[in-house]
């Protein structure tokens, strides 16, 4: 026994003395509120002080927020990415992110991306049109969750290409910009996803594995950093990240 906490003691110490990872974490939030929206998801919310906590931290540390657009740009060589780039990600689509996430986001001068699950728009507690469409206007990157947030990889593919065709197609013809980036709804995804991404001219996917991302990870796989309601303030936070970090130093050995 001692010998086998001995072995992973010195494995860790390894890892934790390798080089710093390459790579830019893509944080994934949800709801930023006192008051979650559906009782047992107290866990996807962080409270707005703590939200204004993080985004001094990151800016403290030199993060600089760029879109997943901003990422394909640079994945072709029309930008180069700043020097500690970082994507902010919100899943799901609740009036919270336009209400009280976009005005602290837009006071650390920081953008994001959202991710809107096109049949919930407009129901009680979720983004309405005109909020996405001013948000875009303020910078934001607008996304799809799908039509209706049903893990993809329990669908057939007919199924699995009208979920991500009619919410691609709903937001662009209510006037948004181009939507070019997908999250997979409960992070579900397999390999035989990305063909069908491509044909309905999806440019990125966000998993929920964690990790950090280069300009060489697959944009159909990118990693993300969760971020829960946190129990133990910005020590927390500061946590999430370098876990990504570690699994990343994990998944270059
Ligand atoms: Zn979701």
């Amino acid at each position: 026994m001692r010998i086998i906490g001995g072995v992973i003691l010195i494995v860790f110490g390894i890892i934790f003395l390798l080089p710093e990872p390459e790579g830019f974490p893509i944080l994934e939030y949800h709801q930023v509120t006192d008051e979650p929206s559906e009782p047992g998801f107290e866990v996807y919310n962080v409270p707005p002080a703590d939200f204004a906590a993080q985004l001094d931290y990151l800016q403290a540390e030199g993060y600089t927020t760029i879109t997943l657009k901003d990422f394909m740009y640079a994945v072709n060589g029309y930008r180069t990415l700043p020097e500690k780039p970082i994507v902010l990600t919100f899943d799901d689509g609740y009036e919270d992110n336009y209400k009280t996430m976009l005005p602290i986001l837009e006071a650390h001068g920081m953008t994001a991306v959202v991710y809107v699950i096109t049949n919930e728009l407009g129901q009680k507690n979720y983004l309405k049109l005109d909020e996405l469409k001013d948000m875009e206007k303020r910078g934001i990157e607008i996304g799809s969750h799908t039509a209706d947030h049903l893990p993809l990889t329990e669908l057939d593919k007919i199924t699995q290409r009208r979920q991500l065709r009619e919410s691609k197609i709903y937001l662009e013809w209510s006037g948004l910009e181009p939507i070019c980036s997908l999250a997979y709804p409960n992070g579900a995804f397999d390999s035989e996803l990305e063909e069908i991404l491509r044909e309905e001219n999806y440019l990125t996917a966000v998993t929920g594995e964690t990790g950090l991302n280069t300009l060489e990870t697959n944009p159909f796989e990118l990693y993300r950093v969760h971020i829960r309601k946190p129990c133990f303030g910005l020590i927390e936070f500061k946590f999430r990240l370098w876990k990504a970090k570690f699994f990343a130093k994990l998944k270059a050995l």
